[in-house]
């Protein structure tokens, strides 16, 4: 039986929500073009649309808001915000940001050198690729091959293929190579933890060669919750332990604090000690972010980070954290829904392919499921597939996925295990109908991005 994690918390604020008659949300996603992504917010009930900058803060960091010093320059709350990262990084030099990508817009191009280098990750977050690309740099996934397998358990389905790191360093030149960033845990693969052994053994090879490595930070906190639980060797270390030993093998970090920072919005740089890219990094961030010392951040901001990023390492709100995941991921598994198996850290997964084979790959599965969820129940998922992928930038085909997944996005703090049964209940009476469902095709297709403001219809 799936096992419940009671919350390490209670309620003092509340915020109503109501749920609007079955018609209603039919009709609204007709309106939306049966994409939830156009839906209003107040039209669901619960929304599994992400987990970035949705999570609730707690007393004490509404409590720090109001210890913001506001000071353009040298503000006393970036102070503090730095005095936190440096404890649990290790740097000596901090940057806030206005969130992660903003991090990525300051960072890559004073790393990506020249045109056409390639960037190493275990696997690229979008929009990180999409900085990539923009600075002028080839975005290189070297995932290992288990996280393909949805079926087959692995405690760290987010690890790189080494052999395939230490080959691909080798036959391109180092030369031609700009980075190793590592994304813990690794979000395009279903939240799935690395492990420290191989964060160690990636860093030690890129740094054989020369590499600079940087940590794509936003979920560093669910890693060291994997890693203390499932590896050998660190059950008795702390979280904050296990955090700075992971950051001790990178040279800097780029992170979205709206995850693991349980904020709303923010973001950071850090960088061990090079004094050269800091100073890099400094001059580009004041055009696109901010100043320094408040990156695109209120001092107010950076006050209910501080306090959230201690929040985040704490054991028993990890526990609570990632035990609601895996609730929910059991409840499906139980009633023979196909998901990513075992659940990570912030979302579950579940197959579509598996669930809905009589829709091709070009009429959404997945966002067929996601849309009869939102009808009959307001929930709204989001579709991480072919639909979400595109087409060939040359030939205009559609892309086909390796997987076809709707993603049940946990929130931190918001929801409650009652919630989460009120999800699963909704998803598994979609899948005893998942053979009925049909499959959708496209009224309007935005040339870039497409899957935020399409518009679709049903195939008849
Ligand atoms: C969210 C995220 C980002 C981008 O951060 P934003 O705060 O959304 O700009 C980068 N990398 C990973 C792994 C993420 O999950």
């Amino acid at each position: 039986m799936a096992k419940r994690v009671p919350e390490p918390f209670r309620i003092k604020m509340v915020e109503s929500m109501s749920i609007i008659p079955k018609e209603v949300r039919a009709q609204r996603l007709v309106e939306a073009g049966y994409n939830p992504f156009a839906l209003r917010a107040e039209d669901i009930y619960i929304d599994l649309l992400t987990d970035s900058g949705t999570g609730a803060m707690s007393d004490r960091q509404w409590a720090a808001l109001m210890l913001g010093d506001e000071s353009y320059a040298g503000s006393r709350s970036f102070y503090k915000l730095e005095a936190v990262v440096q404890k649990i990084t290790g740097y000596k030099y901090i940057i806030p940001s206005h969130q992660g990508r903003g991090a990525e817009q300051v960072v890559l191009p004073n790393v990506i050198k020249k045109k056409g280098d390639y960037v190493l990750n275990n696997m690229h977050f979008d929009t990180t690729m999409g900085h990539v690309l923009i600075a002028g740099g080839k975005p290189v996934n070297l995932i290992h091959e288990k996280a393909y397998h949805t079926e087959v358990y692995d405690d760290f389905k987010g690890d790189f293929d080494l052999e395939m790191l230490e080959n691909f360093i080798v036959d391109k030149g180092v030369e031609n190579i700009s980075c190793l960033i590592m994304t813990v845990t690794c979000n395009s693969a279903g939240g799935q933890p690395v492990s420290m052994a191989n964060m160690k053994a990636a860093s030690e090879i890129a740094h054989r060669h020369g590499l600079k490595v940087f940590i794509d930070a936003a979920r560093y906190a669910e890693n060291a919750y994997f890693v203390k639980t499932r590896e050998k060797g660190y059950e008795d270390k702390t979280i904050l332990e296990i955090a700075q030993e992971m950051f001790g093998y990178a040279d800097g970090l780029m992170m979205s604090a709206k995850k693991d920072g349980i904020v709303n919005m923010g973001g950071l740089i850090g960088i061990k000690d090079d004094e050269d890219l800091y100073n890099a990094c400094r001059s580009t961030v004041v055009p696109m972010e901010g100043f320094p010392t408040y990156g695109g951040l209120a001092g107010r901001d950076m006050e209910a980070l501080a306090v959230g990023l201690e929040e985040g390492l704490d054991f028993d709100y990890l526990e609570y954290r990632i035990g609601q995941v895996k609730y929910l991921g059991d409840r499906l598994r139980e009633a023979g829904v196909p998901i990513q198996y075992p659940t990570g850290g912030h979302a579950v997964f579940v197959d579509c392919k598996k669930l809905c084979p009589q829709i091709p790959f070009d009429q959404f599965p997945a966002q067929a499921v996601c849309n009869e969820v939102y009808i009959d129940s307001g929930v709204r998922a989001v579709e991480i597939g072919s639909f979400l992928l595109g087409r060939d930038d040359e030939t205009g085909d559609p892309l086909e996925s390796p997987l076809e997944l709707m993603r049940l996005t946990i929130p931190r703090r918001v929801y409650t295990n009652d919630h989460m049964d009120y999800v699963a209940d909704a998803v598994i009476e979609v899948a005893k109908k998942a053979d009925t469902l049909k499959g959708f095709t496209f009224d309007y297709e935005p040339k870039v991005l497409r899957h935020f403001t399409a518009k679709l219809k049903p195939v008849e």
